[in-house]
């Protein structure tokens, strides 16, 4: 049976890598993007089964508007600050906390709402929540504020909901650091390709039925939360 599979902010970076991958292992994809126009135009440059679908996730009812049985959810939308780094906690403007909570949090918890329960009714998923070293209380929360406790409360997102799957059949809920990867927001000075950069988020979105959840993950081994 053909999986479908649903990435989000997906029409460049990482997430048209991993839609490029999925497609070409038989899946089938849905690339969603913000708008319409940006989902088909980077579906149209891959091969397989890619439906462009456009997907705003900050939007909370707009994955729910989405009539498809998800079994593969990558939640990898995200925002990073304009200023890179620049000041603390309380030097965050509220829209800025607004931005990165909404989009790099809630989007993914949207996301699951809407197709979480499909895959526990039909007993089967996987979830995989792209977040960031940034997110890791044991590597000590680096980097932006706002960045960094948007992806530290994705990480508490995925243990959450990997609890409540536990005992819904072959339902998996991971996290992964993807490493620092050439993209818009990575920069062009960062160490790794796309292809490196979606390696481990494919090997979670297609784990085996023996394969771990609620883990974080990097390069196939266990990450410190
Ligand atoms: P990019 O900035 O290249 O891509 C992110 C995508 O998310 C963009 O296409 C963006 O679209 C989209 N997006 C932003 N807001 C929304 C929204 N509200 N609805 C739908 N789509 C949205 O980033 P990467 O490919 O580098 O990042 C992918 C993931 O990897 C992210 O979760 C990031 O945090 C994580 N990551 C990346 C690292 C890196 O070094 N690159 C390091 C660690 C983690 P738009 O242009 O319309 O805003």
């Amino acid at each position: 049976m053909k999986r479908t599979a649903l990435v989000t902010g997906a029409a460049e970076g990482i997430g048209l890598e991993v839609c490029r991958e999925l497609a070409r292992r038989g899946l089938r994809v849905l690339l969603t993007a913000r708008t319409l126009e940006k989902a088909q135009r980077a579906a149209a440059t891959l091969d397989g089964e890619v439906i462009p679908v456009p997907l705003d996730v900050t939007d909370a009812q707009a994955a729910r508007r989405i009539d498809e049985a998800v079994d593969v959810l990558v939640n990898n939308a995200a925002l990073y600050p304009p200023h890179r780094g620049e000041g603390g906690v309380l030097d965050v403007p509220d829209e800025e906390w607004r931005a990165l909570i909404e989009t790099n949090f809630l989007g993914a918890l949207w996301t699951a709402r809407a197709f979480v329960p499909g895959m526990i009714a039909r007993g089967y998923g996987r979830v995989v929540n792209v977040s960031s070293d940034y997110g890791s209380f044991g590597l000590g929360l680096k980097g932006p504020a706002s960045y960094s406790v948007s992806k530290a409360a994705l990480n508490a997102l995925t243990l959450k909901l990997a609890e409540d799957c536990a005992r819904a059949g072959d339902v998996k809920v991971n996290a992964v650091h993807p490493g620092w990867v050439r993209t818009k927001m990575g920069g062009k000075n960062a160490t790794r390709s796309v292809e490196e950069g979606a390696r481990e988020i494919l090997r979670l979105a297609t784990l085996p039925a023996d394969g771990p959840s609620g883990g974080y993950f990097h390069d196939g081994k266990k990450y410190p939360w």
